[in-house]
């Protein structure tokens, strides 16, 4: 019997699986990786062979995932004993690279017991877990294909290999202290200062110290301190020059974890879970943590240890860290310890570096729970570069995403391989690493695009590196990719309406879009309903400053006669100049883009109630405005005016803002709550005029959990399904996988033919 397994069946302990099980049947034959998967013969009776493709699906090691699995009965040959061949690289890969998967117990256990050989050795790892994307050069995953190669294996580690009993049996990354990666301490020049134990020995006294130390982990550095020492969190937030962006935490165990937040069951779990992201949860009101973590946040960012290094960082400093990503403000992460000398210089008093190459930057990932399910706002490290299976077929695609947030994804078959989260393409860092990434799927598939998929608007860097692709372009609208990235994920197909609100996005009348229903049919989608047009004054200036959004929307109702100008905080927090030249620009025009952005209307709400006037990172002031409501009542109260204008529908925000700004005496939470409530609402009722039974829920807004629950209860009362985002981020790093499936859905490609080789 000839089987090829096709799947995640390689990096997770897959053919000593098969080894074992073949050899506990009596079976014959062989088994080898190839870039189709796990190919295997046996020889055996009939009956033995049944039985043995019966346990091979039901007894597949745990973090396998069998997607295909053909066999056909061939004439015996008479093999002699089970062996398992080196692998064979023809043809294109169909296999999955798996993510980096965090420590598993048993390789936890042994790191802490005196007695193994790879006591506190901080690269230790299994079949069951430890690196895999962040080392993997190119498919089939086997040791020669990862920066493992530079290591050659001891005889205790080769033995282990070799050992089908093994739970290291064919672990590509498996090394111990003689023969594999190690740790150095290196001062600010780059000099190392001592190595191995003591490196980690000096690393911990400098954190207990009040240091800042970059730290190498496993998809890039990152900058850890004391996360209760004020002095230390404050100074690296000015070296970083990051304002008031939260800081992640890591902290040493679930015991600690408990000490600053409540953990529910399903926290726990994703917590602790292979993939093991950064989980947002409530703070105690007395957690002890410096300020400066998270300045006014009822949030903190949180995760475990999830490699070896930051176990035993985390046991030894026996304190929560600040454990953020090692970089300047919004470049991506550094992967190479040169190179963090250089860009780190001045943030960092001391880096702590290994010499195990990382390929490609892989952040980590950030997740909420959510309705009781887990909603990823960043997807990077566990999820990457997993694919998602959507309902149509493509032939070979590449999609650039968006801008911010900057995701790109190729695509064959059904399956869209959505790259790790790459920052905003706004420095040459960013665009350099959006370059790697998108050659690099390509490589590491074979795919070769016969399309690009871009958004819409020009100017995206994104879109300019897909014209000068050579390369056809499909250019897929903004809000539309939101809808196909949320319908993609709930293997949606036909007509939906879906609601695309976010911050901005080019529409297809060349204004700027944000707060939009689109429905869509078999192929496409059209705009039925949006909010009510108003000016940005200042343009980009307006996304930093949200009191400029205010006036903008104020200006629409009020003309320049603002009510109550002296009090009304977006007025107050101009001078009269100022005012005079803002109003200047929304009555002439100029640098005023006429807008329906659903994430500029929260951000004016967010100045008039006094909440913020100008954010010092992007949607600040929407969060601080669902923190503000987040414990008040969510009543009904304020209503969006609905009328029909140009065929599609206009929702008017005008009696929501005049309402908001009379109850401004109610306590801004209180008016917060009811204006989500209002928009939750307002769903509804387009939701209901529409007819439309099935709702989905993107765009950056619906990160704002207080928005995505009180909708999504509101249309399941009134007997809608709701979709939204789970395992993609319903912000723009969703967009690729959207303009995927927008281009599948439009059908200008043709199908690719299954089957074959
Ligand atoms: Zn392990
Ligand atoms: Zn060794
Ligand atoms: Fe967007």
């Amino acid at each position: 019997m000839h089987i090829t397994i096709g799947g995640a069946v390689q990096g997770v302990g897959f053919r000593p699986f098969v080894y074992r099980l073949a050899c506990s049947l009596g079976l014959s034959g062989w088994v080898t990786n190839s870039s189709h998967g796990v190919v295997i013969e046996v020889e055996a009776e009939p009956a033995v062979l049944e039985a043995f493709l019966l346990k091979l699906e039901k007894e597949r090691p745990p973090l396998s995932f069998i997607a295909s699995l053909e066999y056909s009965l061939l004439d015996a040959e008479g093999f002699e004993g089970f062996t398992i061949r080196p692998s064979t690289r023809e043809g294109s890969p169909t296999t999955l690279v798996l993510p980096d998967i965090a420590t598993c117990e048993d390789c936890r256990r042994e790191l802490f017991d005196p007695a193994d050989r790879r006591y506190r050795y901080p690269f230790t790892n299994c079949t069951n877990c430890g690196p895999r994307y962040s080392i993997i050069q190119s498919l089939p995953y086997d040791r020669p294909g990862t920066t493992m190669q530079a290591f050659a294996m001891c005889p205790a580690c080769s033995a282990e290999y070799h050992d089908p009993a093994s739970r290291r049996f064919h672990a590509q990354p498996n090394a111990c202290p003689s023969c594999g990666p190690r740790l150095e301490l290196w001062d600010v020049h780059g000099s190392v200062v001592c190595a191995r134990q003591e490196a980690l020995d000096a690393a911990v006294a400098l954190l207990r110290d009040g240091k800042i130390l970059a730290v190498k982990g496993l998809g890039g550095f990152h900058l850890m301190c004391s996360a209760q020492q004020e002095e230390v969190v404050q100074r690296l937030r000015e070296r970083k020059r990051r304002e008031e962006k939260p800081l992640a935490l890591m902290v040493p165990d679930l015991a600690a974890l408990s000490q600053l937040c409540p953990v529910s069951a399903i926290e726990e779990r994703l917590l602790r879970s292979p993939e093991s992201p950064i989980v947002l949860l409530r703070r105690h009101p007395g957690a002890a943590i410096a300020r400066s973590v998270a300045p006014g946040n009822p949030w903190l960012g949180v995760m475990l240890p999830y490699t070896p290094l930051h176990l035993l960082l985390l046991r030894e400093c026996a304190r929560p860290l600040v454990a953020t990503s090692g970089n300047l403000s919004d470049e991506p992460i550094c992967i190479d310890e040169h190179e963090a000398v250089q860009r780190l210089a001045g943030i960092a008093d001391a880096f702590l570096v290994h010499n195990r190459p990382i390929v490609r930057q892989i952040d980590d990932s950030i997740a909420r729970v959510v309705l009781g399910r887990e909603l990823l706002l960043r997807r990077a490290r566990g999820y990457a570069p997993l694919p998602v299976e959507i309902p149509r077929e493509v032939t070979d695609l590449l999609a650039v995403g968006a801008q911010l947030k900057s995701a790109v994804a190729v695509a064959r078959g059904r399956r869209v391989f959505l790259s790790q989260h790459l920052g905003d393409l706004e420095s040459a860092e960013s665009r350099q690493a959006f370059e790697r990434e998108t050659s690099s799927l390509q490589r590491l598939y074979h795919i070769h695009p016969e399309r690009v998929v871009s958004d819409l608007h020009p100017d995206y860097l994104s879109t300019v590196h897909a014209h000068s692709s050579g390369l056809p372009v499909v250019s897929v609208q903004h809000h539309y990719a939101h809808i196909a990235s949320c319908m993609a994920e709930n293997g949606l197909e036909g007509a939906v309406l879906g609601v695309s609100w976010d911050g901005t996005g080019l529409g297809t009348d060349g204004t700027v879009w944000g707060g939009e229903f689109l429905e869509t049919d078999a192929t496409g989608f059209e705009r039925v309903a949006s909010l009510r047009h108003f000016r940005l004054p200042g343009g980009e200036q307006a996304v930093r400053e949200p009191r400029r959004s205010a006036l903008g929307l104020l200006y629409e109702i009020f003309g320049r006669a603002l009510p109550g100008e002296a009090d009304l905080p977006p007025a107050a927090s101009f001078s009269e100049q100022e005012r005079e030249v803002i109003f200047r620009m929304i009555e002439r025009g100029v640098n005023a883009p006429v807008t329906s952005s659903a994430g500029r209307l929260f951000d004016a709400v967010s100045s008039v109630l006094g909440i913020r006037q100008r954010s010092t990172f992007e949607g600040q002031a929407a969060m601080e405005l669902e923190w503000a409501a987040s414990d008040c009542p969510t009543d009904p109260g304020y209503a969006f005016a609905l009328r029909q204008r140009d065929g599609c529908l206009e929702l008017d925000w005008e009696p929501v803002l005049r309402a908001i700004i009379n109850d401004r005496g109610l306590g801004a939470g209180i008016v917060a709550a009811k204006f989500h409530r209002a928009l939750a609402e307002l769903i509804v009722e387009v939701a209901t005029r529409r007819g439309n039974r099935r709702v989905v829920l993107s765009g950056g807004c619906f990160q704002n959990c207080l928005l995505l629950e009180c909708a999504v209860r509101r249309l399941q009362e009134e007997g809608f399904t709701a979709y939204w985002h789970q395992r993609v981020p319903p912000n723009d790093g969703g967009i690729a996988l959207g303009q995927i499936y927008a281009a599948a859905r439009a059908g200008q490609l043709p199908t690719a033919a299954r089957g074959g080789k």
